[in-house]
C-alpha cells in the first residue's frame, strides 16, 4: 500500500485485552494509515462496543459467555452492520469480513481458527497469539505459504528476530539469542518459589500484560512458548535457540550469524513498537510513539538462566524436541494450570508439576491437522485437571 492508496483495513481480535488496546492506540494515532473495520473479544463487552463506535467498524464478534442475553441487547442497540456471536464468532468474522490484515491479539488456544480463516483467504496475520503458533505452528506456517500470506509476529522477541533477519538468509543463522527479563522471581532463591502468592507473581518488573502471560513470565513458561514460537516462525531447531536473562528489556532478542556477527533490535519496552512494525510492514512508518532515549541506557547485562530454577522452561524445550502434538498439549495444560493458580487452587510450584505430569503421560503422535490440535487440546486439559485434583 503506497501513501496514495487507501488505508490498511484491520480486523482486531482480542481488542479489549492488553495487546488489543495497544493495537487500537497505534491505529488511533496513525489514523491516516490504518482503518479498524472490525473488532472482537470475549470479555468486557462494554469496552468492545465503545471501540466499535469509536472506529465505526463494520463488524463485531463476541464470544458469548454467561451474560449472552444482556450482551445481545447491548450489541443490537449499537447499530453495527455485521455482528457475529456464539462459539465460532471469531472464525466466522475472520472468514466473512472485508479487511487487509488480521491482528490476532486473542489469548490462548481460541486464536487458532480465526488465524486459519484469514490465511486460507490469503490474508496476512499480525500475530500476538503465540499459543496457536506453538500448538499448530507447522500447519499455520504451511497454510501461509500455500496461500501467499504472511505471519507477522507481534511478540517483541520475534519482532526483533524478524527485523534482524530482513535482508538475510535463514541458513546464515548460527544461533538465536532470546532475551527474557527473568520475570518477577529472577532474584528469588529456588526454594522460595514454591509458595509465592498470586499478587507477587502478577508483579512483572518491566512489562504490563494480561494475567495469563504475566504468570507464564513468572514461571518462564512464556519464554518456553517463545522458544517454540521462534522454531515455528524461523525454522531454527531447539539446540540453536538460547535463552538469556537481560534485566533491562531493551534488547528484544538477537541473531548470531555464521560469520560470527550478532544483530540485535533495541527499544524501550513498549509493545506498541512491535505492533506498529507488524501493522506497517513492509514499510516503516514515521512515528513519534516510541522514544527510546539511548542516552539514558547506562548498561545492558546478559546472564545465563540458572539451571533447575525454572522447570517450565525445560519442559517447553522437551516439548519442542518431542514435537507432534506435545507442544499443543503442554500449551493447553498450561492454560488450565495457570487458571488454577490464579484462582488459588494450586501453589505456584505446582504449575510445573501439572505440566510435567501431562508431558510424561502424553503419547508421541503426529500433528496432522487442526482437528488433531483440537483433540490434543481437549485431552490435555482433561489430564491437567486430573493432575490438579490429585495434587490437592
Ligand atoms: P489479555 O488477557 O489482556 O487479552 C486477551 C483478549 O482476548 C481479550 O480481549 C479477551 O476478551 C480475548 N479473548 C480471550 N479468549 C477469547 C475467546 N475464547 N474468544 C474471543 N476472545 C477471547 O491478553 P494479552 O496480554 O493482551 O495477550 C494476548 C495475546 O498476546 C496472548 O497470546 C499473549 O501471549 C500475547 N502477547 C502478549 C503480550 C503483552 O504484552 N500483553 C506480549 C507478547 C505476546
Ligand atoms: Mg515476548
Amino acid at each position: 500500500l503506497s501513501g496514495l492508496s487507501r488505508r490498511k483495513r484491520l480486523l482486531v481480535q482480542g481488542a479489549t485485552g492488553s495487546i488489543g488496546q495497544s493495537v487500537l492506540d497505534v491505529a488511533r494515532r496513525h489514523g491516516d494509515r490504518f482503518q479498524v473495520v472490525g473488532v472482537a473479544a470475549r470479555s468486557n463487552l462494554t469496552g468492545l462496543v465503545a471501540a466499535a463506535r469509536e472506529f465505526t467498524v463494520q463488524s463485531l464478534a463476541f464470544e458469548t459467555g454467561s451474560d449472552s442475553e444482556g450482551a445481545r441487547r447491548e450489541i443490537e442497540g449499537s447499530g453495527i452492520p455485521h455482528v457475529f456471536s456464539g462459539l465460532n464468532a471469531l472464525e466466522e468474522q475472520a472468514a466473512n469480513t472485508d479487511y487487509d490484515l488480521l491482528v490476532n491479539a486473542v489469548s490462548g488456544g481460541a486464536g487458532l481458527e480465526p488465524t486459519a480463516a484469514a490465511l486460507r483467504r490469503g490474508i496476512s496475520v499480525a500475530l500476538a497469539n503465540k499459543e496457536t503458533l506453538v500448538a499448530a505452528g507447522p500447519i499455520v506456517m504451511k497454510m501461509a505459504i500455500d496461500h501467499g500470506a504472511e505471519v507477522l509476529p507481534i511478540d517483541s522477541e520475534h519482532s526483533a528476530i524478524y527485523q534482524c533477519l530482513l535482508g538475510e538468509k535463514l541458513d546464515s543463522i548460527r544461533k538465536i539469542w532470546l532475551t527474557t527479563s527473568g520475570g518477577p522471581f529472577r532474584d528469588f532463591e529456588t526454594a522460595e518459589l514454591e509458595g509465592v502468592s498470586v499478587e507477587r507473581a502478577l508483579m512483572h518488573p518491566t512489562w504490563k500484560m494480561g494475567q495469563k502471560i504475566t504468570i507464564d513470565s513468572a514461571t518462564l513458561f512464556n519464554k518456553g512458548l517463545e522458544v517454540i514460537e521462534a522454531n515455528r516462525l524461523f525454522g531454527i531447531p531447539a539446540e540453536r535457540i538460547e535463552v538469556v536473562i537481560h534485566r533491562q528489556s531493551v534488547v528484544h532478542s538477537m541473531v548470531e550469524f555464521v560469520d560470527g556477527s550478532i544483530k540485535a533490535q533495541l527499544s524501550v519496552p513498549d509493545m506498541r513498537l512491535p505492533i506498529l512494525f507488524a501493522l506497517s510492514y513492509p514499510e516503516r512508518l514515521k512515528s513519534d510513539l516510541i522514544q527510546t532515549g539511548i542516552e539514558h541506557i547506562r548498561s545492558l547485562t546478559f546472564d545465563p538462566v540458572p539451571s533447575g530454577k525454572f522447570p517450565c522452561l525445560d519442559i517447553a524445550f522437551q516439548a519442542l524436541e518431542r514435537g507432534g502434538t506435545v507442544p499443543a498439549a503442554l500449551s493447553a495444560a498450561d492454560e488450565v494450570a495457570v487458571d488454577a493458580f490464579l484462582n488459588h487452587r494450586i501453589r505456584f510450584g505446582n504449575i510445573a508439576k501439572v505440566l510435567q505430569s501431562v508431558l510424561d503421560a502424553w503419547p508421541d503422535e503426529p500433528l496432522d491437522d487442526i482437528i488433531t490440535v483440537r483433540r490434543a487440546d481437549v485431552a490435555a486439559r482433561r489430564l491437567a485437571t486430573e493432575a490438579i485434583t490429585s495434587l490437592n
